[in-house]
């Protein structure tokens, strides 16, 4: 690396879990990190979903590398084994990361990263790249300013990103109009979000994790709201796999939580529609109605879009990235993660090889290495984080994970 290259900070986007952790590995390493994070406070998409119980233990949240910091302070690990909340992970652990000394003095807040380029060069010009700064526009509160770094990890997550309800991945027809009756993600049913659905009659869409935690939480608020109903709407012929983590899954709250929407759906506690693939959603009055294939659903009040999330690769769109056309993740990364391939979450370990770019010296991480693949763990993007850290002082390139030819499920 170019010797004044080596002097300027590497910029880390997002101070979310993965962000953060690899802003401690900078430090650890050597580095300065200049972390940006567009929202009010670190950890802005956890607190979106603080309601939410995570199905992985506090052994499985938190990165050694961060714990050993936060060690060095008053802080008091928490007990291992128990499963957080998305809220308990933002206090117990991501609050104090960003606020420990050495990391908030790195970290800038409602700054936003808007492009990512190299400096005089853009994607087109190759001479001198590899030598040259990145640049970087941020938004913040005194309007937009640039910044040059060495290197830059974008942690920056995709909950800013859902996926449409349509199933074509384009809005269905009539999806923004309907937009003050729509919701992505999991909102918080049984806290802030509660008035909005107390009895009505709500359509949640999506076969994952996140519709089954909102269907969870109607059910329960459908308990003290007699008017309510709730419907589910999946791609799939059938809803008979519901239960699809081994028995002795590690990740338990997983396997409760199939459990628990298997046994709700036995006792008829939602209406279940098969084989949807939403095209067009209409209004009848305050009602919507959602269409597929020529098929229409009861009129509901709400609809709630837990169909997963995607990538905003529009930030780096002047760098030369590799991604993956299906997954939209890193090329080399694809295939260990292609839901299309893998049917479970099992994912090989991975780093720094198959996260790289013909640009050098950037990496996604994170959530948003994933793509458009819905099976991240935190645990896997502290090992990512580790691993791409240490490449950036590295001369030789690491050698990729190879993938499986045949994945197994465990059980
Ligand atoms: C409902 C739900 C439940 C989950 N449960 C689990 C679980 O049980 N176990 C598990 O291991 N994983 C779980 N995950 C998956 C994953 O671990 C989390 O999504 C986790 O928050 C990902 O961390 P991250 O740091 O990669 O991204 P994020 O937490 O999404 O952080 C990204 C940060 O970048 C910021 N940002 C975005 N764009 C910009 C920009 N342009 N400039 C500056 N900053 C930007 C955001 O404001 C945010 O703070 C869950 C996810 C969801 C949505």
């Amino acid at each position: 690396m170019h010797k004044t290259l080596a002097t300027l900070p590497v910029a880390v986007i997002g101070a979310g879990p993965i962000g953060l952790s690899a802003a401690v590995h900078l430090l650890n390493r050597g580095y300065t990190p200049i972390i940006f994070e567009a929202g009010t406070q670190a950890g802005a998409h956890l607190a979106r979903w603080g309601h939410v119980r995570m199905f992985s233990p506090w052994s499985y949240n938190i990165d050694p590398a961060a714990v050993e910091l936060l060690n060095q302070g008053n802080w008091t690990e928490p007990s291992l084994a128990k499963f957080p909340t998305g809220k308990e992970l933002l206090e117990h652990y991501v609050l104090p990361l960003a606020n420990h000394p050495k990391i908030a003095s790195h970290l800038h807040l409602n700054n936003r990263v808007l492009h990512v380029s190299r400096c005089n060069h853009d994607v087109l010009r190759t001479k001198g790249r590899d030598d040259t700064p990145f640049v970087l526009r941020i938004a913040g509160p005194d309007g937009e300013h640039d910044v040059t770094a060495q290197a830059v990890i974008d942690a920056s997550g995709t909950y800013q990103t859902p996926n449409w309800l349509g199933a074509h991945g384009i809005p269905a027809l009539g999806e923004n109009a309907a937009s003050n009756a729509i919701r992505y993600g999991v909102p918080d049913v049984l806290g802030v979000d509660r008035a909005h659905y107390t009895d009505k009659s709500v359509l949640v869409v999506g076969g994952g994790h996140s519709a089954f935690n909102a269907l969870q939480d109607l059910v329960r608020l459908s308990e003290q709201s007699a008017g309510m109903q709730v419907h589910w709407a999946v791609r799939s012929e059938s809803v008979t796999n519901v239960v699809r983590s081994p028995a002795n899954d590690e990740l338990q709250e997983r396997r409760a939580l199939e459990v628990h929407i298997q046994a709700l759906l036995e006792q008829d506690r939602i209406h279940v529609h098969t084989g949807i693939e939403v095209d067009t959603i209409s209004q009848d009055g305050n009602r919507l109605i959602v269409h597929s294939n020529g098929k229409s659903l009861p009129p509901v009040d709400r609809i709630i879009a837990a169909t997963g999330f995607r990538p905003d690769l529009s930030v780096l769109s002047e760098l030369r990235t590799t991604i993956d056309p299906a997954t939209q993740s890193p090329t080399r990364l694809a295939p260990l993660i292609d839901p299309n391939m893998h049917s479970c979450g099992s994912v090989p370990e991975h780093g720094a090889a198959e996260l790289s770019h013909p640009e050098s010296n950037l990496y996604i991480v994170g959530i948003k290495s994933y793509g458009r693949a819905p099976t991240f763990l935190l645990r896997t993007g502290y090992k990512q984080v580790l691993s791409v850290i240490s490449a950036l002082d590295s001369e030789e390139e690491p050698t990729p994970v190879q993938p499986c030819a045949a994945p197994t499920c465990p059980g």
